[in-house]
């Protein structure tokens, strides 16, 4: 299959699972558990998509000092997330699940997204956070696919990785926009056009890659795929500790089961990156 087919293929999906994931009110349709299982087990995916395929790949490509770029990658998320606090995933389930049979730290999931000071955080600006997250997705799924392309001319691993992982993700995120829009009184109808918005951010994303690298000679285009990888990497890993970490600090619950999930889904990646795909007309 030829390169763009397989990126609008790709993309429609991602787009099909984002409007999905923010018609069905997951948070309402999952228990907590099963929200944070689903929660570990996508965190997983995208820890592994940055170990098993981005991280080696982009080295490969780019040499050893790739690697900066992934510093790069994972601050430019964690500053983006600080200023426009935009991936609290489970923060949205607050008010459906008020009433749990387990214990969580205190100052948890105290009804809705506030933060210590007491201002509620807007949609507004998370919704600029969550657009730039998109966009970056886009631009990582993009390279992936390329880098496959440019090794082995057809879809290799590490495409089908990163695709996994973010189809894995996207529901959480359309999630966290059309429950914080419908929370601050926006009508559904409304919220569930910005949901659509925020998932075409990915095709948007992946075009922006292409447009860059169609300007480039050959050698060059190989470089900057090589730390589009990197970087993705990056936001790859803060994304999925930003869903991780708060896991030991506030859910001392199901441990067990979280931890599984979290292992289910880095084996996943683990798994595509061993997987040879059958050999398809180039
Ligand atoms: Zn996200
Ligand atoms: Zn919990």
């Amino acid at each position: 299959m030829a390169m763009p087919v397989v990126l609008t293929v790709y993309c429609a999906l991602i787009v099909g699972v984002s409007l999905l994931g923010g018609l069905t009110p997951l948070a309402l349709v999952l228990t907590h558990t099963r929200l944070q299982v689903y929660l570990s087990f996508s965190a997983g995916t995208m820890l592994g998509a940055a170990f098993f395929h981005m991280l080696p790949e982009s080295v490969e490509m780019g040499g050893p000092g790739t690697v900066q770029w992934t510093a790069m990658g994972l601050l430019a998320l964690f500053f983006l997330e600080r200023f426009f606090s935009f991936h609290q995933h489970e923060s949205t389930e607050a008010e459906a699940h008020q009433h749990h049979d387990h214990d969580h730290a205190p100052g948890h999931h105290r009804g809705g997204r506030k933060e210590a000071g007491g201002h509620p955080l807007s949609w507004g600006t998370a919704a600029f956070g969550l657009a730039v997250h998109s966009l970056v997705g886009g631009v990582a799924l993009a390279s992936a696919v390329a880098a496959d392309y440019a090794e082995q001319g057809r879809v290799g691993g590490m495409a089908w990785g990163v695709f996994l992982a973010t189809v894995l993700h996207k529901p959480a995120d359309a999630m966290t926009i059309v429950s914080l829009m419908i929370r601050a009184g926006v009508s559904v109808r409304p919220a569930h056009l910005v949901n659509l918005g925020f998932a075409l951010m990915i095709p948007l994303g992946a075009a922006c890659f292409f447009i860059g690298v169609d300007r480039l000679a050959p050698h060059q285009a190989e470089s900057l795929t090589a730390i589009a990888l990197a970087f993705s990497a990056g936001t790859f890993l803060c994304i999925s500790l930003s869903d991780l970490l708060p896991e030991l600090q506030f859910h001392s619950h199901d441990r067990m089961k979280l931890s599984l999930a979290l292992l289910a889904g880095f084996l996943l990646m683990a798994g595509t990156s061993t997987i040879e795909f059958l050999d398809t007309a180039p």
